[in-house]
């Protein structure tokens, strides 16, 4: 029993935490051409995969121009795919494993349009329908099987997995030679395939989300965090090999369902757009740091009724943006990730949770509970990721505490009658690109 363990865990002794293991390249191409044979009865051209992405700090920046430091996680969809003659896209993924999606690129539309189609399929024949749009096409149809191990809807990007996945398998297909292979990436090329992956996103699917998670997916290299500059779209790789450093980062999915999310994060970003506009600037990345304490007067002398709303919003954005560029520079200084600059990464980790919880209101008990044990367990820094109410949080631990550290989130939800929650250990992987045996 471990020295986490209190005296009423005792009397039921918390569940052993549940790791979402990630497939590796032998099994997602085993996984994923199996299913093509069973519901195709024919090879697969290739099997193309993904990542799933977490972020570690920099949280709903990205709509107001400012900066995010996305890794792509080892968890990925695994795509196999084949070329066909005609316009047909036929689909199967476990989920729909009855039926085979089957559409015509010619009829397919957007959400909300004649030409709707299943959500989970806009994610995939979406991207070939924006890649046309995008003035890549004409697209040849093709035949797909999904396989994927990034969980749904836990905040970590199963979405831009699907669409960044089938992005990579087009480009080669019908001969875009965008992409470049996983292992020597051609930048400027993915940038033009997220752009057409955020563009399925927001018109097929109907999220209206950023590029972070298409950029991340695309964009990574392993071993590395991606500081992203949401205004232009330009990327810096950052040294972040954690297992070098005797360190991981574990991802906490709390499985924490909250249905207002959609409508706080419309309201999170208007309430950004009115903060900008009162302060006479396009966005709120625009506001230096050394100017906040003016721009917070300003808002509280013109801000109406909504004053402190808008004070704490804009106290979040400019702070947060702050936050990334220190630990940016702290992990860019060459220097190993220990001692006082791994205690500085931790307390900013843990002041951009504080941020996210009084100022942005965007955490939920769940999510706080979570990054309250870990960081009781010994963790250097937790905060939620993504875009909150939910979803998942992730701690900075030492590498042999990762257990440790989920036994104590186990007890803590125990403790609470929470739904138990499921753990990932997200080492800083590849982005996507052709998966080779
Ligand atoms: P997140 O991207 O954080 O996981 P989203 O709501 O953006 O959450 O995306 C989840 C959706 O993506 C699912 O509802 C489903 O439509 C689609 N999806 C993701 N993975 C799969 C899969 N393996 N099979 C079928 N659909 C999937
Ligand atoms: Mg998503």
């Amino acid at each position: 029993m471990s020295d986490l363990t209190t005296d009423a865990d005792a009397v039921t002794p918390p569940a052993a935490p549940d790791f979402s293991p990630a497939l590796t390249n032998e099994e997602g191409i085993a996984q994923a051409t199996a299913l093509f044979h069973e519901a195709f009865d024919s090879d697969p051209d290739g099997v193309w995969y993904a990542p799933g992405r977490v972020n570690i700090i920099g949280e709903h920046t990205d709509y107001n121009g400012g900066l995010a430091l996305p890794i792509a996680l080892p968890h990925r969809a695994f795509l196999a795919l084949r070329r066909r003659d005609d316009r047909t896209v036929r689909l199967i993924s476990p989920q729909t494993r009855e039926a085979v999606d089957v559409l015509d690129l010619d009829a397919i539309g957007p959400k909300g349009t004649p030409g709707e189609i299943p959500q989970w399929a806009s994610y995939i024949a979406g991207v070939a329908w924006a890649l046309e749009r995008d003035g890549l096409g004409p697209l040849p149809g093709f035949d797909a099987a999904l396989v994927s191990c990034v969980p749904l809807g836990a905040g970590l990007s199963s979405s831009a997995a699907l669409e960044c996945a089938t992005s990579v398998a087009l480009d080669e297909i019908a001969g875009l030679a965008l992409a470049g292979p996983a292992d020597a990436p051609a930048d400027a090329g993915r940038a033009r395939l997220v752009t057409s992956c955020v563009r399925a996103e927001n018109e097929m699917a109907g999220a209206p989300t950023g590029g972070m998670d298409q950029s991340a997916s695309l964009r990574c290299r392993a071993g590395h965090a991606l500081e992203l500059d949401c205004r232009d779209g330009e990327v810096v790789h950052v040294p972040f090999d954690l297992a070098a450093e005797g360190l991981a980062l574990l991802v906490i999915d709390t499985r924490a369902e909250h249905s207002l999310a959609d409508g706080q994060y419309g309201a999170r970003r208007s309430a950004c757009e009115r903060a900008a506009e009162i302060l006479g600037v396009e966005l709120l990345a625009d506001i230096a740091p050394e100017c906040l304490e003016e721009a917070l007067a300003a808002l509280r002398e013109r801000g109406g009724e909504e004053a402190e709303v808008l004070v704490a919003r804009t106290r979040h954005v400019v702070t947060e943006i702050a936050r990334t560029v220190e630990l940016v520079s702290l992990l860019s200084d060459g220097r190993p990730l220990t001692g006082e600059k791994l205690t500085k990464v931790g307390q900013l980790m843990d002041a951009s949770h504080e941020s996210l919880r009084v100022d942005y209101e965007v955490t939920c008990p769940e999510l706080d509970v979570a990054v309250e044990a870990v960081r009781a367990a010994g963790a250097h820094g937790a905060r939620m990721t993504g875009g909150g109410f939910g979803g998942s949080a992730i701690a900075l631990v030492d590498a042999d505490r990762v257990d440790d550290a989920a036994r104590a989130v186990v007890a803590a939800y125990g403790r609470e009658g929470f739904a138990l929650p499921a753990f990932l250990d997200a080492v800083p992987s590849a982005p996507a690109g052709r998966a080779r045996g």
